[in-house]
């Protein structure tokens, strides 16, 4: 039995290739996992369950039809769809998951997590992190109008200051003191993450024993999906149908 693991697909009608190749995916190999999971930034911004847009109409489709035959879909955000609510999750069937969280996987368990929690050396992040994360801030973001949250998204992304932050976030690594912690809290000696776009596996020592690190690629070239089964990890490369242009 396998499992899949993907993230920062960063969805976009902006880049058409990837969605197709994640489409591609979910029609055919993903169909013989196990269980798959989705860790963040599925998509490259949300502006809320309510928008009209045809390319994430098209995805949350996708995925529908995906987990009627494949329940096991599992879903994390991350720092870039992280206003995504309970009526996409349920109209795409997928299960909620929270940042970090323990799991199993042939008979080994680890924390899995998007990664942006790790990046304590960015500290203008972290703090604009709890703030647009915190449950009140996302209760009254929701209830203004689409069109007003269209606006903030909209600034967001365009504005060079913010947009900078953004940037710099997603080029950010991870601290590996944060790492330390948060493996020592969970007791755990195996962390599985995307976020930082630097696809690698770290061997480490913490606290006297052999502990790793697994960091999930973006989909800017290609989609790379880590397959996890009996016979141990391997990361296979989904091919573009065409160039997305830099993402
Ligand atoms: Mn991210």
């Amino acid at each position: 039995m396998t499992v899949a693991f993907i993230s920062d697909l960063h969805l976009d009608a902006a880049r058409p290739a990837a969605t197709q190749a994640f489409i591609r995916f979910l029609q055919g190999p993903a169909l013989e996992l196990e269980r798959l999971y989705i860790l963040g930034d599925l998509f490259e911004y949300w502006i809320g369950d309510d928008d009209p847009n045809p390319h994430f109409r098209e995805v949350t489709a996708a995925l529908n039809a995906y987990t009627q035959q494949q329940p096991r879909c599992y879903f994390m955000v991350g720092n870039r769809d992280f206003a995504i609510g309970p009526a996409f999750l349920r109209a795409a069937g997928l299960q909620p998951l929270d940042d970090p969280c323990v799991i199993e996987v042939c008979g080994e368990r680890l924390l899995i997590s998007h990664g942006d929690i790790f990046c304590t050396d960015d500290v203008q992040y972290q703090r604009y992190r709890r703030i647009t994360h915190h449950p009140v801030a996302l209760m009254l973001y929701h209830a203004l109008p689409f069109a007003a949250r269209s606006r903030i998204v909209g600034k967001i992304r365009g504005e060079s200051h913010t947009q900078k932050q953004y940037k710099t976030a997603d080029i950010m690594d991870v601290n590996q003191a944060a790492v330390a912690q948060s493996m020592r809290e969970h007791q755990m000696r195996t962390l599985l993450h995307g976020h930082t776009h630097r696809p690698a596996e770290h061997q480490f020592e913490l606290d006297g024993t052999a502990a790793q690190r697994i960091v999930l690629g973006d989909w800017y070239n290609d989609g790379p999906v880590l397959y996890w089964d009996e016979n141990g990890r391997r990361t296979e490369r989904l091919a573009f149908a065409q160039h997305d242009g830099d993402g």
